[in-house]
């Protein structure tokens, strides 16, 4: 392997090599990068390569995220008839189903299944890569949301481009992503449970995220280091459970659950003990 150091998929700045987990059951590596400048962390785009043809077969449905959500929207928004929203990765439409009756509700979506589940909810989706979506004609969204779906990009600047070009010029970006600046990353480097999940691929700290809604034509409005909405203790201790029982199906689908070495298997699980604010939340209008 050649120690060639990839360039920071949001600023551009040097990083440096964190480490690597070998797993077992898996030829695939979690090699796991940081930059020096704006410490984001990333996968290189090889591995990033390697990880994304795992695509999500299956994913959580908190019932909580649309309190969550709307919790830092201001009442003046919710309370507006007519709004036409993007969900980028609405999965099964769960969050966007709940928002307001006679607003307009869009959805991308790569898993076909859970798309047409959506679809049979009212919410008129395309499914695909976000990448590929071609919009909705010449009409451009009040609100776009991306929860939980940054760190699965690997060229997260390109994306950001894309949705500030279908965003109206008064609308808003909501982004919930990984925290790479936090203290269980910070205290576990490589061993960071965040970036073994196999389709995790980019998470930046806030500054990265700030430089990245600067670099694609957005002014931040609000960030903020934040916890999960499925971070309660019995969500937890169930994933861990799971993953030292072999029995929960959503993790066995994720090679992380196996690391090869007994002491990658305890750090991965301890930094998701540690908790703390291991994501970010960001609001951020076009410039
Ligand atoms: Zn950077």
């Amino acid at each position: 392997m050649t120690d060639f150091v990839e360039l920071c998929p949001i600023c551009e700045a040097q990083g440096r090599k964190v480490g690597v987990i070998r797993r077992r059951n898996s030829a695939v590596e979690a090699v796991h990068h940081q930059c020096l400048k704006c410490g984001t962390r990333w996968v290189p785009r090889r591995e990033a390569e390697q990880r994304l043809p795992l695509e999500i077969e299956l994913r959580m449905e908190p019932s909580n995220t649309l309190d969550w959500v709307t919790g830092y929207l201001s009442p003046d928004f919710m309370r507006r008839p007519s709004v036409r929203v993007l969900d980028v990765g609405c999965w099964a439409g769960g969050f966007i189903k709940g928002l307001p009756s006679s607003w307009k509700k869009h959805g991308v979506e790569i898993n076909a299944g859970a798309a047409a589940r959506a679809q049979r909810v009212g919410i008129d989706v395309w499914v695909g890569e976000i990448q590929k979506y071609p919009g909705i004609g010449d009409r451009k969204f009040d609100a776009i949301f991306m929860l939980d779906i940054l760190e699965h990009i690997s060229s997260p600047l390109s994306v950001l481009k894309k949705m500030n070009s279908l965003l109206d010029d008064s609308g808003f970006l909501f982004v919930l992503t990984g925290n790479a600046a936090c203290t269980a990353a910070r205290i576990f480097g490589a061993r960071w449970y965040y970036m073994n999940y196999p389709e995790h691929v980019v998470c930046p700290s806030a500054e990265g995220l700030a430089e990245l809604f600067n670099r694609s034509g957005f002014a931040l409005e609000r960030i903020k280091p934040v916890r999960h909405y499925t971070s309660g203790w019995g969500e937890v201790g169930g994933k861990i459970k799971g993953r030292l029982l072999g029995g929960d199906r959503l993790d066995e689908k994720l090679a992380l659950s196996r690391p090869q070495s007994f002491f990658d298997s305890v750090g991965l699980n301890l930094s998701r003990l540690l908790k703390g604010s291991d994501h970010i939340m960001a609001i951020a209008r076009k410039a």
